[in-house]
């Protein structure tokens, strides 16, 4: 194991994206971002919508993560997300039209009283997190 690395799991209910030895990870907290290093003390915290960058070396890789949980221990790190997409598996398109669906929702909640608003702003929220994910590449 090289020097100043860790291991770092991220993980969905569906998929292990990344599992591997890396020098930091940069995590969208529920209280705010924060970036572990190697021998960082042992916590337990949720995540909310957000960028998450794991750094390996020189590479850099850009995943868009709709919250969950992060666990550090001192063997590894787990990231726990419901849902993580790598920059580059981000279908852009695809977040578009879930944008354009979660406002026309939003603006359509006041007269439409079967519109569940908090579903649509989180909806709103994951898209625009995908489409900066995948600008940022
Ligand atoms: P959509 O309405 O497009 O399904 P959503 O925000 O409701 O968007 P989620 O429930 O967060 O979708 O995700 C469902 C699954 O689809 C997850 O596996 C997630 O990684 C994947 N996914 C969602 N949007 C995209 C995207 N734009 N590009 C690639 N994968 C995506």
């Amino acid at each position: 194991m090289a020097e100043n690395t860790f291991h770092v799991e991220v993980i969905t209910p569906e998929k292990v994206l990344i599992s591997d030895e890396v020098n930091s990870v940069e995590v969208p907290g529920a209280h705010g971002e924060f970036q572990i290093l190697t021998g960082h003390t042992p916590f337990l915290t949720s995540l909310k919508i957000g960028l998450l960058t794991v750094t390996k070396g020189v590479e850099k890789i850009l995943i868009s993560i709709s919250g969950g949980y992060c666990e550090v221990m001192p063997e590894k790190t787990t990231i726990l997300a419901h849902t993580a997409e790598t920059a580059k598996q981000i279908d852009k398109a695809r977040a578009e039209a879930a944008r354009k669906r979660a406002q026309s929702r939003i603006d359509n909640a006041e007269k439409d009283s079967s519109i569940d608003i908090d579903r649509a702003q989180l909806a709103l929220l994951r898209a625009i997190n995908r489409i900066k994910t995948k600008n940022m590449k």
